[in-house]
């Protein structure tokens, strides 16, 4: 086992300790012990990406309605979930204060994986995450959200000078800025920043299919499903975009190559406006 699987193995306890919740359970009784080792991928999702998904949107349901059960919030599922997690989705999305999944999703400890960077790009770090999450925890459902009025992806529309390490960040949100302009070349700054936002959630997801062979491998079988979303951060709604238009024939690259992604996201031809999809 490599150093980063035993620091893993070591900081995340022994995975798969826990079956999954049962919504909308706030206190799930005691679950069984005696899991696969950490290093061990499941065969399967316990919670399948149709289930993930359902849980999801009922959750939404409830915080839209104000209706919250704040599930899975106590000191008691802080004691229950000690000894490992096995999260059922995981949720790539932007650092902005106004967008937290647990809230939004109406989820306690142990449910969701987060991810969160600014502008919810899918570089080699938020890769490898998702990665472990797929391949060490059993997560079958990933959610690229993201979110109206994104500082970020605004910045990236603007342009200019950036401090720092901004600019990498920012470079991973161009190819939707550029795909944008393409497509909308008499758009005003607002619009143009609002179709970006959108496009930027295809360009992650077009990095998690393309360079994480794992990903593709897992969605091939149907292990894992990826799916899009923009928050609206004025007025709480979540408007659901489904896979990828061409998420076939991204993950297939992978496959075509023998395992071993060639493909960078600049080269994958742009894609298509998103549809809306309940
Ligand atoms: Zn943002």
């Amino acid at each position: 086992m490599s150093l980063f699987a035993l620091h893993l193995a070591a900081s995340l306890g022994a995975v798969l300790t826990f079956n999954p919740p049962v919504e909308p359970s706030v206190h799930p009784g005691p679950t069984p012990v005696g899991a696969p080792p950490a290093h061990a991928a499941p065969a399967r999702p316990t919670v399948n990406a149709s289930e993930a998904l359902t849980r999801l949107h009922a959750g939404h349901a409830r915080f839209l309605t104000q209706e919250p059960l704040a599930p899975r919030q106590s000191l008691h599922r802080v004691a229950e979930t000690a000894a490992g997690q096995h999260p059922f989705a995981a949720i790539l999305t932007c650092s902005d204060s106004r967008v937290p999944p647990e809230i939004l999703f109406d989820q306690g400890f142990g449910d969701l994986f987060v991810i969160r960077v600014v502008g919810n790009v899918a570089g080699a770090d938020e890769l490898g995450t998702l990665e472990y999450g797929v391949g060490h925890l059993g997560i079958g459902l990933i959610v690229v959200l993201g979110h109206s009025k994104c500082g970020a992806v605004t910045a990236a529309v603007d342009g200019g000078e950036a401090p720092g390490s901004i600019p990498a960040l920012l470079k991973q949100i161009q190819p939707a800025v550029v795909r944008t302009r393409a497509a909308h070349p008499r758009a005003g700054k607002e619009e143009l920043v609002a179709h970006a936002i959108s496009s930027n959630v295809w360009v992650a997801t077009e990095s998690i299919l393309v360079r994480s062979d794992e990903i593709a491998r897992s969605l091939a079988d149907n292990k894992v499903r990826v799916v899009g979303a923009i928050y609206d951060v004025s007025t709480g709604q979540i408007q659901w975009l489904g896979p990828h238009p061409r998420q076939g024939q991204l993950a297939s690259r992978v496959r075509l190559n023998g395992g071993t992604a060639k493909v960078g996201v600049a080269q994958v031809e742009p894609a298509t406006e998103p549809g809306h999809q309940p």
